[in-house]
């Protein structure tokens, strides 16, 4: 059985910013960087870790609230840097931060970080080339999905994340409370349209599309402060995969400002408690 060694956990998700740190037998990987050094710094001790500890930075793509923090954090740390060549060059490379260069994801095959092997696939979101990651923890054989900011599902991506034992999807908003919400007509059209977020109903779909008995947990990200409830995101794709008949429990769903508890490739959560937590609230 793939043991409890591939963890994940999120340090904090949302329009605002996104991290998401991935534990492996051989190593750590952080997955976006959209808070800065100092906020990346608290979120980790919040779980117990340091910025040492980490080995590399992935990045889906280059919006603010997923890179804003990786120039400074690799400077600062010199983690190596890996995104798609478009993200790449999408990247503000500006300023007064020498990190060491970028590296493109490879392409058709899997890239080697620190004891994963990760692959990509294109998701469609108004970016230069965002990207969904499959982790692979190459000792245990442990999965995690991780698809951040895509505007609709395509199909290449359910094949990419079949037999996952973790999957980490983004569960933007609730369609009703989009649409009647207070946001402007042109930002309410960006969100729900094909290159914008996927909705709860969306989230669900490609959850209960991906869902295996070897699936141990869900875990939902970036949902909107304003358009969405966590109780809301996670009811929804409990009844999506209830009517594909997987009989797991564990759908979580991670917030802005604080980490979510840390959720082992088995399923198991560890860490602080959410309220030990909020005593130490950013
Ligand atoms: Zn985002
Ligand atoms: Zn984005």
């Amino acid at each position: 059985m793939r043991g409890g060694v591939l963890r994940v956990t999120v340090l904090g998700s949302g329009s605002r910013g996104n991290a998401i740190l991935v534990d492996g037998t051989d190593g750590s990987v952080l997955v976006d960087a959209g808070f800065g050094v100092r906020s990346l710094t608290r979120r980790l001790a919040l779980v117990g870790r340091r910025p040492e500890e980490i080995a590399a930075l992935l990045v889906t793509h280059e919006h603010t609230d997923h890179a804003s923090g990786a120039a400074a954090a690799r400077a600062r740390w010199g983690w190596p840097g890996y995104a798609s060549s478009g993200t790449i060059e999408g990247l503000d490379r500006t300023g007064e931060h020498r990190p060491p260069p970028w590296q493109p994801f490879v392409e058709a095959g899997a890239t080697s970080v620190s004891g994963f092997t990760i692959e990509t696939t294109a998701v469609p979101h108004d970016a230069r080339d965002c990207r969904a990651l499959a982790i692979t923890d190459v000792r245990s054989g442990a999965r995690v999905g991780i698809a951040m900011d895509l505007g609709r599902v395509p199909e290449t991506l359910t094949a990419a994340f079949a037999r996952l034992d973790l999957l980490v999807v983004e569960s933007n908003h609730d369609e009703e409370m989009l649409a009647r919400g207070p946001y402007p007509w042109s930002l309410k059209q960006r969100i729900s349209g094909g290159l914008g977020h996927l909705s709860n109903g969306d989230a669900a779909a490609l959850v209960s599309a991906c869902a295996h008995p070897g699936l141990r947990a869900v875990l939902l990200t970036h949902l909107s402060e304003i358009n969405n409830r966590p109780a809301m995101a996670i009811a929804e794709t409990r009844a999506a995969l209830r009517r594909v008949g997987w009989t797991g429990d564990a759908v979580h769903a991670a917030g802005q400002r604080i980490p979510l508890a840390a959720v082992a490739a088995n399923g198991a959560t560890s860490g602080p408690s959410r309220n030990d937590q909020l005593g130490l609230a950013l």
